[in-house]
């Protein structure tokens, strides 16, 4: 476990609801928020792995089981967020999806699997900053992290439901960030390069049928460009506390690339 929460920590006194906090990219920075003094709920839609996860992170954290393709249940999440903290400061709609891993050719696309992964990645993380808003306006105070992905960047890293699905997330952020900055509410995204989370090594698992779980976290490392380094969840969860904090208090509509230049050379 990480985490007694740090007295004069960057996020001392703030409350922070995660989506999608039970793995990966989401968990990772539950991490590091509780190491930094907030207090941190995770919504999840896996109970099973969130109640573990929760319990691994120490008594500062607490799990909500939460689908957000369900708005009722992020409402819910965020007002029981409320009810037992009695405040909301960071909001991150973390949770996404990958969708098919082999998705036909445009001319083919399944509609129904598009509408799945806008469900949760677009409509999913609107529902989010939709009803963190509606307690961080009264407050005139908040941060709202969105995760986006380099594959909203350009065309060709994933699939059709997916990229289109990230490259929606920017736009979002920076046209709600000019009704939020009059209520003195920040909202940001961040967007990763690959990093071998279980949903990225699922995926690549699809690609390289024969390869071992070892050369899947080799060959996804491998996609970074900053030789000498490996981009890893916690520089995510760096940005989103930067994002996040008060040292970031001038900072709205922003997407945050975590690639390693990864894009800069395409
Ligand atoms: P992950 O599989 O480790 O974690 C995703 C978490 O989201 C899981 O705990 C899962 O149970 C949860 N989840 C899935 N659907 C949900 C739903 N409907 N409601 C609530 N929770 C749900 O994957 P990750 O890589 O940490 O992904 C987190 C975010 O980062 C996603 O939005 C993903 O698109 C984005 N991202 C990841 C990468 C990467 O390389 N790992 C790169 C760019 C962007």
């Amino acid at each position: 476990a990480t985490t007694a929460a740090a007295a004069g920590g960057r996020l001392e006194g703030k409350v922070a609801l995660i989506t999608g906090g039970a793995s990966g990219l989401g968990r990772a920075t539950a991490s590091e928020f509780l190491q930094h003094g907030a207090r941190v709920v995770i919504a999840d839609v896996d109970s099973q792995l969130g109640r573990q996860v929760a319990k691994w992170l120490g008594p500062e954290a607490h799990f909500i089981e939460c689908d957000v393709g369900v708005e009722s249940q992020v409402a819910e999440a965020v007002d029981m967020t409320v009810a037992r903290h009695g405040r909301l400061d960071i909001m991150y709609n973390n949770a996404g999806i990958t969708g098919p891993v082999f998705p036909p050719g445009i001319a083919d696309l399944d509609l129904d699997e598009f509408d799945r992964v806008m469900r949760i990645n677009v409509r999913g993380m609107i529902a989010g900053i939709k009803h963190a808003a509606r307690v961080m306006i009264p407050a005139l105070s908040g941060s709202i992290l969105c995760t986006a992905s380099i594959s909203g960047l350009m065309g060709g890293l994933g699939p059709y439901p997916y990229t289109i699905s990230k490259f929606t997330i920017p736009g979002i952020v920076k046209s709600v960030a000019t009704e939020l900055c009059k209520h003195g509410v920040r909202i940001n995204c961040i967007s990763p390069c690959p990093i071998p989370t279980p949903m990225v090594v699922s995926q690549f698992s699809g690609f390289f049928p024969d390869a071992t779980q070892d050369r899947i976290m080799e060959i996804v490392h491998e996609l970074g460009e900053l030789k000498g380094s490996k981009c890893e969840e916690v520089d995510v969860a760096k940005a989103a506390l930067y994002l996040a904090s008060n040292e970031a208090k001038y900072i709205t509509g922003h997407n945050l690339v975590v690639d390693g230049g990864f894009t800069c050379f395409k």
